[in-house]
């Protein structure tokens, strides 16, 4: 038999709850924050993403999914969002109606890494970007509506950690000292990040090798931001706690993304592991120009949603609404009439369904009491032949004959009646 490709999953019915809420609690602080959803293609020119993120990245030389399509142009599945939402910024004017351009995403990103807990090849990602100012207060808002997030979908024991890595020339200074750092350790490291340490010191940083955590572990770090960038970095750590959001300063988040200047973070969640981040981000300065733009400041992060699932699965097993009516049927053509009942029910906002294939009316009442429906209408031939139908709440477990003229009125009683209940408990 066929099966779904390593590293990608079904999200069945019964799951599908639990991403609703996670998207519906998002968008509604979203909304809250004044953040628009953009929707971008998911494959793209694959330079795009080569350029933005960095050929040095492992996203770019290991993980992308690139193809050839019909015409030879280089394809590739979008590994991200970021370098997407800013080609489609600039491409389509999208700076000129805000000062600051906020814009929200959820969708499947892809990478070709080896498929693990919290780890798959398509994934999906939810997050923001805000494009358009350098205001330390918009990269507190940022991280803010990261945390909002957290906090409302009831994500307990996380940290906030942050870093700052400086404009253009801090960057590069706090790579030479860190190369300076790790030269007489190079041979404790791994061969992975022993071209890192060639092409990209940084993401040594971000190795999930135990030994090569120790190398860079004692690294002492600040002392190279410029007064610019300090002043930033203080404006933004005071501005997170005068919103009372907790953070831990943590020099060895450096993001290993070219695209990142200044403040970078992440989010970490015990139950998911110490290396592995729930969200990351951080501002990316030099971007938007170095695509092609105007010299434009912008901040953003992304949450990974299958490790929003597993921090939440514990808590959460959701379910999914039961239905208002089950239409059960005894006798011969009965299924007509209750179809065209249903789908006078279903005119009037009343979910609802039918056994097609006419079981025994237990098993149509097992149906029902799988289905969680709220009442079940019972069609016999016996009382249709007298204009009646038999309903029954489920919720009372009570049952009694009712003129079929009056069955959508009945049906409505028990369902406001079933939610008070609901709502007093
Ligand atoms: P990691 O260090 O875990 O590989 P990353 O630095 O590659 O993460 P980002 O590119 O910053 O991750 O993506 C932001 C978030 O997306 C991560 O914090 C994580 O929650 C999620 N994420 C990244 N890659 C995957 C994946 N392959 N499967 C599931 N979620 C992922
Ligand atoms: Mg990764």
């Amino acid at each position: 038999m066929l099966k779904a490709l390593r590293g990608t999953k079904d999200i069945l019915p019964a799951d599908v709850a639990l991403w609703r809420k996670i998207e519906s609690s998002a968008r509604d602080i979203f909304a809250l924050y004044d953040y628009k959803e953009i929707r971008t293609p998911v494959m793209e020119e694959a330079s795009l993403f080569i350029r933005s993120i960095g050929t040095a990245t492992d996203i770019v030389q290991k993980e992308m999914y690139v193809f050839s399509d019909r015409a030879e142009r280089s394809i590739a599945l979008r590994p991200e969002a970021t370098a997407s939402i800013v080609r489609a910024y600039l491409e389509n004017s999208l700076g000129q109606e805000k000062a600051v351009t906020k814009l929200f995403y959820i969708g499947p990103m892809f990478r070709s890494e080896r498929p693990q807990k919290g780890r798959q090849r398509q994934f999906h990602q939810l997050g923001v970007e805000a494009i358009g100012s350098d205001n330390p207060l918009l990269d507190v808002e940022v991280i803010s509506l990261a945390v909002r997030i957290m906090r409302e979908l009831g994500i307990k024991d996380f940290n906030l950690n942050i870093n700052s890595l400086g404009c253009r020339k801090d960057k590069a200074r706090i790579i030479e000292k860190y190369r300076k750092a790790i030269k007489s350790r190079l041979d404790s490291l791994c061969g992975e990040c022993r071209e890192r340490y060639k092409k990209n010191v940084l993401r040594i940083f971000d190795c999930k090798n135990p030994g090569c955590g120790k190398v860079v572990e004692g690294i002492e770090s600040g002392g190279f931001l410029c007064d610019d960038c300090a002043a930033h970095f203080e404006s933004v750590k005071k501005g997170l706690s005068s919103v009372g959001i907790n953070f831990i300063i943590d020099p060895r988040i450096v993001r290993g993304l070219d695209y990142y200047t200044k403040t970078v973070f992440e989010i970490t969640q015990k139950d998911l592991g110490a290396k592995d981040a729930i969200c990351a981000g951080g501002r990316y300065n030099n971007l938007i120009e170095e695509m092609g733009g105007k010299d434009t400041p912008a901040v953003g992060f992304a949450f990974g949603m299958e490790r929003m699932i597993l921090s939440l699965e514990k808590e959460n097993a959701s379910e999914e609404p039961g239905m208002d009516v089950f239409l059960a049927v005894t006798g011969q053509g009965m299924l007509d009439k209750a179809f065209h009942m249903m789908i006078d029910l279903r005119g009037r906002g009343l979910s609802c369904d039918i056994d097609y294939n006419e079981k025994s009316l237990k098993a149509q009442m097992r149906m029902a009491e799988k289905l969680r429906a709220g009442s079940v209408v019972i069609f016999g031939e016996d009382e249709i032949k007298k204009g009646k139908i038999s309903l029954r709440d489920m919720g009372k477990r009570e049952q009694k004959e009712v003129d079929i003229r009056d069955a959508a009125r009945e049906i409505l009683a028990i369902k406001s009646g079933t939610t008070s209940e609901r709502g007093n408990t």
